[in-house]
């Protein structure tokens, strides 16, 4: 590591104080890059879980009755001084998490931008009056949750925590969470910035293990927790749905995705190519949304391909930290034999590759990105989430099949589709049973829209005026006794 490597924390945050574990246990962190140990942080339990627990609950009080404008303006201060660390937090990033630099300053940049949207909302979490009858009067007023147990992934290890904090703190409730073990520390540093912002002791705790299912079982078998909020696979979010179930905590679930991008005869083709390649290769694949599934139609499918495999052969492997480079590592050797399975199978299946198709001559987890045509529908790319710098295409004749084969699929986040037919952009973008359509864009995530999916991908939207909402009870107030005008004649 040369003298710009930033440095790392290597303790927990919990109750307003950095704290190792109570066993000393430390987990190892390393870089996807270079396979280089960058790191330890501490390995918790059940124990130091249950006491950040405690502590958010013990500060549940004090946020939720802190004046509106200064919860707003202490948000806003996070997003600033995020922003204002930038450069800093992007390299933490890089280095855990192996993408391009760039994309870090990216994702530090969209991840402040939550902030800055929650700290706005946090002044519009509005109540109703309702019309009732003469002798009474009926009110609805929002009151956050309570205590929030967050639990979040590798990929996008500071904005997918940042959206649910903002929202949460946004909303008044206080939070425990838990990132994903791989990259630790672009979590840790939220919790210093959330000082330096104003954040009270105890209302933001993180706890880091290796033992996630330790941490996620406290979270859900603990009453104070009054919401789970998960982004991860869905095969965790099922069984955190059915581990919240115990105390009957609220849910919200971001779970995986099998995104097809539709490509329709009247489409602007490079354009389609264009949103293509930002959607297939951001992150190396390794997003949710990310179009898992190419569908062109049969007339265009060639040229589709063709343009597509040369852009991809074009694009930059290596260490996210040099200057150029379009696609990292892949975050571990796990996931390039899911990414080499799928390739294996496609071909079986009578797929063709076009570019691409096998590890990088870099070595270690870094992988070429493919192209592949002639895919078959029964392959297994076509049905798991690939997670990979694979692009499939398989080609249709008629939007009638192209839609069956879109939906296709138990899951239903994001889809995306290229058309220059009005008509037809209405009718596709109504019957694609997802929770976001990408119509002539791929770069759909913000902010200020919900973000979410239906079906297998999820419950609840993160984003937007809706993603308050998920931290938010609503309380019904009926005020009897009222006498009519008539009454006092
Ligand atoms: P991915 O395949 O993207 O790694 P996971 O669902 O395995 O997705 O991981 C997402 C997050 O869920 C990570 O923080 C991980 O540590 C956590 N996790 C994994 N297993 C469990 C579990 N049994 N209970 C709670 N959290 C878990």
């Amino acid at each position: 590591m040369d003298a710009s490597t930033p440095s790392f924390r290597a303790q927990c945050f919990i109750n307003g104080a950095w704290v190792n574990a109570d066993s000393g246990a430390t987990l190892a962190v390393n870089n996807p890059a270079t396979g280089e140990i960058i790191g330890h942080v501490p390995d918790m339990g059940a124990n130091e879980t249950r006491r950040a627990i405690e502590a958010a609950a013990a500060a549940f009080p004090l946020w939720r009755d802190t004046p509106v404008a200064q919860r707003a303006q202490i948000l806003r201060r996070m997003g600033q001084l995020m922003l204002e660390e930038q450069e800093r937090l992007a390299r933490i990033m890089t280095i855990e998490q192996g993408k391009p630099l760039a994309e870090s300053r990216g994702e530090i940049a969209y991840g402040a931008s939550y902030f800055d949207w929650f700290a706005d909302e946090s002044r519009r979490i509005y109540g109703d009056i309702i019309p009732g009858p003469a002798d009474r009067r009926l009110f609805v007023i929002q009151q956050p949750i309570g205590v929030v147990g967050a639990i979040t992934p590798w990929n996008f290890p500071n904005a997918m925590l940042a959206r649910k904090m903002a929202a949460a703190l946004a909303a008044g409730c206080t939070m425990v969470a838990k990132p994903s073990e791989l990259t630790p520390f672009s979590a840790l540093e939220l919790a210093d910035l959330a000082t330096r912002a104003g954040v009270p002791a105890g209302v933001f705790n993180i706890v880091t293990t290796n033992d996630a299912a330790v941490v996620g079982g406290e979270l859900t078998h603990h009453p104070l927790v009054r919401k789970i909020t998960f982004t991860g696979s869905t095969a965790v979010g099922r069984l955190l749905l059915e581990q919240a179930s115990e105390h009957i905590q609220k849910c919200s679930m971001e779970l995986g995705g099998n995104a097809p991008l539709i490509v329709f005869e009247d489409a602007d083709l490079d354009r389609a190519v264009a949103g293509a390649m930002a959607t297939k290769y951001r992150n190396a694949g390794q997003v949710c949304i990310a179009a898992n599934r190419f569908l062109a139609h049969a007339s265009i499918a060639d040229k589709f391909a063709e343009k597509l495999a040369a852009a991809s052969a074009a694009l930059k492997v290596g260490d996210g930290l040099k200057d150029g480079v379009a696609i990292g590592p892949l975050i571990s050797p796990a996931a390039v034999e899911k990414v080499e399975r799928h390739i294996a199978d496609a071909v079986a299946h009578g797929a063709r590759l076009l570019s691409g198709g096998a590890r990088h001559a870099l070595g270690g987890t870094f992988f070429q990105p493919t192209v592949l045509t002639n895919v078959s529908a029964d392959s297994l790319i076509c049905h798991e989430e690939t997670f990979g710098p694979v692009a499939p295409i398989m080609t249709f004749q008629t939007e009638e099949e192209a839609l069956r084969l879109a939906n296709a699929t138990p899951f239903g986040l994001a889809s995306y589709f290229y058309s220059t037919d009005i008509a037809r952009v209405f009718r596709v973008a109504e019957r694609l049973e997802t929770g976001m359509v990408g119509v002539n864009e791929t770069a759909i995530s913000t902010a200020i829209a919900p973000f979410g999916g239906v079906k297998y991908s999820g419950l609840g939207r993160e984003g937007s005026r809706y993603g308050v909402e998920e931290y938010l009870e609503k309380k019904y107030i009926c005020l009897g006794g009222m006498k009519s005008s008539d009454d006092m004649k």
